[in-house]
């Protein structure tokens, strides 16, 4: 666990946040600042900074990311009209927080899939 890092904490508790999906590698928690009506982020339990750092050093616990992605959909209801997966990955994909997140978002329609194309 890296103490300076935000969602390392929220995995060990010291921050809180609205847990909806947990398994032994992975949590998953709303989003504090929605961008849809539906919107976790999905993290490993263990540190990477990115999806690139965590797909090299641990393929596994990628998968484990995905799979808990689609549960995190099904059990919100999301996966009839579909939604978004999505890893922002560094300073081109607005990455501010870096210890690897997929954003679940869904539950209305997203519209272009980038701002402004
Ligand atoms: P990204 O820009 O892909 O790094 O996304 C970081 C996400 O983390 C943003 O959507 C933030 O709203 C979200 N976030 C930041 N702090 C917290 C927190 N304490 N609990 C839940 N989500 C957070
Ligand atoms: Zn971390």
């Amino acid at each position: 666990m890296d103490n300076s890092c935000l969602f390392c904490r929220i995995v060990a508790g010291e921050i809180p946040a609205t847990v909806v999906h947990r398994t032994e590698t992975t949590v998953a928690f709303r989003d504090i600042d929605p961008k849809a009506p539906t919107h976790v982020l999905v993290i490993p339990v263990e540190h990477h900074a990115d999806v690139v750092a965590l797909a090299t050093a641990n393929p596994a616990a990628a998968a484990d990311v995905l799979a808990a992605a689609a549960a995190v959909a099904e059990a919100e209801g999301l996966t009839g009209d579909g939604f978004r997966v999505i890893f922002n990955t560094g300073r081109h994909g607005g990455q501010e927080v870096f210890h690897v997140h997929a954003h679940v978002v869904g539950g209305a329609p997203l519209g272009p899939m980038l701002a402004g194309r």
